[in-house]
């Protein structure tokens, strides 16, 4: 029988999934990004009693979105017994954050001081008896990676004497008389600390406000929580009551650190101290991130992966097709099922997969720069930028991932604390030219630019930057602000583990090659089927497909982009489910017998003007499916999802005209 639920909290990244695994001695992926641990995982404790929860990594129990919720509705809905507080020993001061609105929810807790060792190489030492009387719950440390003090920290969880904490932050005392109106509202029945109800409540917590709405009318508790930001702005001139929390927390933080933390000053000084003066140099760490970045673009195009991505390329045309051909014919399949196979299959999925070696290269060096700490470096030298726009250097972060995939780049904006910055990054995040995107581009500039190849591609990068910076300016006046709150701290350099390397760069590109055999193989089919079935039956020819009818019909719109035909309509339509489907697309529907190539149909078909055009229009409209579903789920917004397609193809036609209509005006590429 089992006897406790204990559940595991704590910051990202703070070794939460490799405590979990001493604990319940079960084995569970260790990343190093932050949000790795995204589901609720259950173990068994190794008494085999207990039960162990791995809850989301979180910075606060107020979520911002409803994939974070899952661990503050965790502490409201579930019946759980004690709480594991993990937190980084060496950066304690945000750590404490959490701690301390776990401490006030009022559950039995014990708290787990990790990394240790990271603390002790920075000359940091913490008083654990110390930090442990003034929190009032035991703190035992930790070195999880190797599993020293877990042991010990199992007992503390299973003493049957676990006592909740009593210690009560003073909010000022104009905060703590709604505090005690609210509590006054609450029903006796109600299980749950009134107290930290209350503050929850006040700080905008909307799954405490779900709940409480149970019991009390929406109208009182819309009045309490504007009462409290109207007398946070008047009466302490603070931007928001979020903001001022924070910072009665902060000082009760520091005011512990202050009896409990020492810095030794070592007289030699850490690779560290050496290293990010250089690095974190506001123009020195630019120009060194800007080498980083060409070197990695040399290798992932030029040197390594182009080349191998051409040798792909030669197989799937060459001895692939003639084998399955020979296959196939042996078979005796029938020639309508191998023309599916061959031009629909290998013609339209195989010219999008010959693009694997460059992403993986790309994810590969993208891991290295966060496994090894790097990427936080960046983050600051890049602030002063973002900050003239409304977001902070943490947003750089995810934009930068946003070159290979905007998936998880999305995803990766939950390290960002403040909500507008946040929202700001995620909607912008499409902008960021994925990597998919790039299957387009190297098709066209391969026909029309054949000099200027990496100076086009190189364009359309920047001009999505740019317009993501632009957009940032304009939608920063639409949304409501909070003022940023958190510093960014440095994480020590760690010599990224080979396997979590591996590991990051396969959870990163595994949705490529996911993709290809789902939405790119149907989305192919599917066009392939709609360009062969017309009105008169099957194997129409193109131009008498159901596809060219219901597409010639949307295509006079985009004639004044320089692309008003079916077929260039019929592939940005697809190019929703992946923006790769439109090369695959242009394969099947261009598809010309007897080796005739996509490069010579769109040769003829585009000019040069009209083919940039059409980029800077895949560049810029809809975000594909996965990245719609994903603002959707990081914003907990249905709006913002639409939001994202409605600016998006607003942006392109304009852009895309301009360009157009510019060129033909200069007389350039007509
Ligand atoms: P989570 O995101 O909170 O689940 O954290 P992980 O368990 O994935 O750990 C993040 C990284 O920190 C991994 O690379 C771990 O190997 C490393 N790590 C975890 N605990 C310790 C520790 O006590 N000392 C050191 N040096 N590294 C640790
Ligand atoms: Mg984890």
């Amino acid at each position: 029988m089992s006897n406790m639920e204990i559940a595991l909290f704590g910051n990202p990244n703070t070794g939460k999934t490799s405590l979990f695994n001493m604990l319940t001695g079960s084995y569970a992926y260790v990343g190093n990004w932050s949000g790795v641990t995204v589901e609720k995982k259950v173990g068994e404790m190794k008494n085999k009693k207990d039960l162990l929860i791995d809850l989301p990594g979180i910075y606060t129990l107020n979520p911002l979105s409803k994939d974070e919720a899952v661990a503050t509705e965790y502490l409201l809905n579930d019946p759980f017994q004690a709480i594991l507080n993990i937190v980084d020993a060496s950066q304690l001061l945000r750590n404490l954050q959490l701690t301390i609105q776990l401490l006030e929810f009022g559950a039995p807790m014990v708290l787990g001081l990790n990394m240790i060792d990271v603390a002790r190489s920075q000359g940091i030492h913490i008083d654990q008896d110390m930090l442990s009387k003034r929190l009032g719950i035991p703190v035992q440390s930790i070195i999880a990676r190797t599993g020293k003090g877990c042991r010990e920290l199992g007992d503390f969880l299973v003493k049957p004497h676990l006592q909740p904490s009593n210690i009560l932050i003073d909010y000022g005392p104009e905060v703590e008389e709604l505090i005690q109106e609210i509590i006054q509202m609450i029903p006796s029945e109600n299980k749950i600390n009134p107290r930290w109800l209350a503050i929850q409540l006040l700080e905008g917590n909307f799954v405490v406000r779900k709940k409480l709405e149970e019991c009390i009318s929406k109208a009182q508790l819309e009045k309490q929580q504007e009462k409290i930001e109207s007398i946070i702005q008047e009466k302490y001139g603070e931007k928001s009551i979020r903001l001022y929390l924070f910072k009665k927390r902060q000082a009760f933080i520091n005011s512990i650190l202050n009896d409990c933390l020492t810095t030794k000053n070592k007289d030699h000084k850490i690779f560290t101290e050496y290293i990010d003066p250089i690095v974190t140099n506001r123009y020195l760490g630019l120009v060194i991130f800007l080498t980083f970045m060409f070197l990695i673009f040399k290798l992932t195009f030029d040197w390594l992966g182009t080349p191998l991505s051409d040798l792909l390329d030669q197989f799937f045309s060459g001895p692939l097709t003639t084998w399955i051909e020979k296959g196939l014919t042996a078979l005796n399949v029938s020639q309508f099922i191998q023309d599916v196979i061959v031009q629909g299959i290998i013609g339209g999925v195989g010219g999008v997969l010959v693009f694997v070696p460059q992403i993986f290269i790309l994810f590969f060096f993208i891991s290295l720069l966060e496994d090894s700490g790097y990427m936080a470096r960046i983050a600051v030298v890049m602030d002063r930028v973002m900050e003239l726009v409304g977001l902070n250097g943490k947003a750089f972060i995810p934009l930068i991932i946003g070159f290979g995939c905007n998936v998880p780049a999305i995803m990766g904006a939950r390290t960002i604390e403040q909500p507008k910055e946040r929202l700001l990054t995620i909607l912008l995040n499409p902008l960021m030219s994925c990597s998919a995107r790039l299957t387009v581009y190297s098709l066209f500039v391969g026909v029309f630019f054949k000099s200027h190849q990496a100076l086009i591609v190189l364009s359309l990068y920047v001009l999505g930057i740019v317009v993501a910076i632009i957009l940032a300016k304009i939608f920063s006046f639409f949304i409501k602000s909070e003022g940023s709150i958190f510093v960014i701290e440095l994480p020590p350099y760690r010599i990224p583990q080979y396997r979590t390397l591996m590991r990051s760069t396969w959870e990163k590109g595994k949705g490529f090659v996911k993709k290809a055999g789902t939405f790119i193989l149907g989305g192919t089919v599917a066009i392939w089927i709609l360009s062969n079935v017309g009105p008169a039956g099957f194997n129409v020819p193109a131009d008498h497909s159901f596809l060219s009818i219901v597409c010639s019909w949307i295509a006079p719109i985009f004639s004044p982009l320089g692309f008003g035909t079916w077929q260039a309509v019929a592939s940005l339509v697809t190019g929703f489910l992946a923006k790769e489907v439109v090369v695959s697309s242009m394969n099947v529907i261009y598809f010309v017998p007897d080796g005739g190539s996509l490069q010579h149909v769109v040769s003829h078909v585009f000019t040069p003007l009209s083919a940039y055009s059409f980029m800077v229009f895949i560049l810029l409209y809809v975000p594909c499916l996965a990245t719609v579903a994903t603002i959707q789920k990081e914003t907990g917004s249905k709006k913002w999802m639409f939001f994202s397609i409605g600016y998006g193809l607003v942006v392109a036609y304009a852009i895309s005209f301009v360009v157009f209509h510019g060129g033909q005006w200069l007389g350039i590429g007509v």
